[in-house]
């Protein structure tokens, strides 16, 4: 595994560094991750809150009570808006980050998908669609 994992916003006003080990990544499509990654789904791989850094810039916090009645505060870029992790007071020990922010999006490994009864009939691909290996034309 890279050491330490790296990462950052789109900007790259906030970098984040982490030494432990990478968990396993989840996908969750309830509504409040749709609307706050403005996609589908959320993939959110946890991690080790004691081995997570924050080595630029500030992200700002948004919290708000999830469909679970648990209170999650999901933490976003101030200058760019890209949303980087979540936190929430019941897994203290862990944050959840946005799997798309790590510089080697090798590392995760999804491997359970959550609030599938929220889940939109566009979560996925269809095969048959037009496909361009670069900017569709
Ligand atoms: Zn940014
Ligand atoms: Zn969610």
């Amino acid at each position: 595994m890279t050491n330490p994992v790296r990462g950052h916003c789109l900007c790259g006003h906030v970098r984040y560094e982490y030494d432990g080990p990478v968990g396993p990544a989840s996908y969750c499509h309830c509504e409040d991750c749709r609307r706050c990654t403005g996609s589908a789904f959320n993939v959110g791989v946890r991690l080790e809150v004691a081995k997570f850094r924050i080595v630029g810039g500030t992200p700002k916090g948004f919290t708000k009570r999830g469909d679970s009645g648990n209170e999650l505060t999901r933490h976003f870029c101030p200058e760019c808006g890209s949303p980087i992790f979540t936190s929430a007071p019941k897994h203290s020990e862990h944050v959840f980050m946005k799997a798309g922010t790590l510089d080697d999006p090798t590392l995760v490994a999804p491997a359970r998908e959550a609030w599938t009864s929220s889940a939109v009939s566009w979560r996925r691909i269809a095969p048959d669609l037009p496909s361009f290996r670069r900017a569709a034309t």
